[in-house]
């Protein structure tokens, strides 16, 4: 299996995946989504809010903030406090402001300089005059698969690598146009075109549909152990680190079937 990093950026990522399956892609996409750990705001104590937005709208808000992680924090059921919260399993994330202002999650000050919004400049709610918001927030460690709100990755998905070939047809002059300009290098006979950057073609199920129902210039087919993965993290990890964490959960859930096995 082989990794080749086309872009790499601290919340996104764009790679080649080679020498595997789709069954194995699919897990890595999965995992992402659902089985990477991330804190997330999950009980508010509100001592006050006079803003126009609803005590449970404004919850609903604060829960979808992107907070860094720290590993040392571990999810509420399998920590020794027994779900009463303790400096393992929760951090704490106060609010204290007044307007005339436009609260941030900037705004937020945690109890642990480690976990802090990923995002300073998320808009939360607009205050006038003489409006406040006063609360505590609690923030736990959760998965992707129970809540969006632990949800790392935001938008991870994958292709199959495109090939497309062109060849020369008279009766194709008008379907070329509705190829992705990025993939393939238009011109006007059709014996000039070339392939550009085929790992840009975002729509070769359109395309290969246009192409089967016409004499085909270009024929678009795919590499089905070829994967070009996109990745996007929500900022609680950095792209690099979402794919090795996904990469691990798998690593482990492999070992613990392993195991299970051995000891039948
Ligand atoms: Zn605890």
């Amino acid at each position: 299996m082989d990794i080749d990093i086309i872009e790499l950026s601290k919340n996104s990522a764009k790679f080649v995946l080679t020498g595997t399956n789709p069954a194995f892609a699919n897990g890595i996409r999965r995992a992402m989504i659902a089985d990477v750990p991330t804190l997330a705001i999950e009980y508010v104590n509100l001592n006050d809010n006079t803003s126009v937005l609803y005590d449970e709208q404004l919850g609903l808000r604060l829960a979808l903030v992107p907070l860094t992680m720290d590993s040392d924090y571990i999810p509420q059921a399998d920590c020794n406090c027994a779900g009463n919260g303790c400096p393992h399993c929760e951090v704490s994330l106060r609010l204290d402001v007044e307007g005339p202002k436009m609260v941030y999650s900037g705004d937020f000050i945690s109890a642990d300089p480690k976990v802090l919004p990923a995002d300073e400049k998320i808009p939360l709610v607009e205050l006038k005059d003489g409006q406040r918001v006063m609360l505590e927030a609690i923030a736990h460690v959760g998965y992707g698969r129970d809540h969006v709100r632990w949800q790392a990755g935001v938008a991870c998905g994958y292709k199959h690598i495109p090939s497309v070939t062109a060849e020369a047809c008279p009766k194709c002059a008008n379907t070329t146009m509705e190829v992705p300009q990025e993939a393939v290098l238009m011109a006007n006979a059709v014996e000039n075109i070339t392939e550009k950057d085929e790992l840009k073609c975002t729509q070769c199920g359109h395309v290969r549909h246009i192409f089967e129902l016409n004499n085909p210039a270009l024929k678009v087919t795919h590499n089905s152990h070829s994967f070009v993965f996109s990745v996007e993290s929500d900022g609680s990890y950095s792209s690099k680190e979402l794919v090795l964490k996904s990469a691990d959960i798998i690593k482990g859930r492999a070992l613990e079937f392993s195991n299970i096995l051995k000891d039948l």
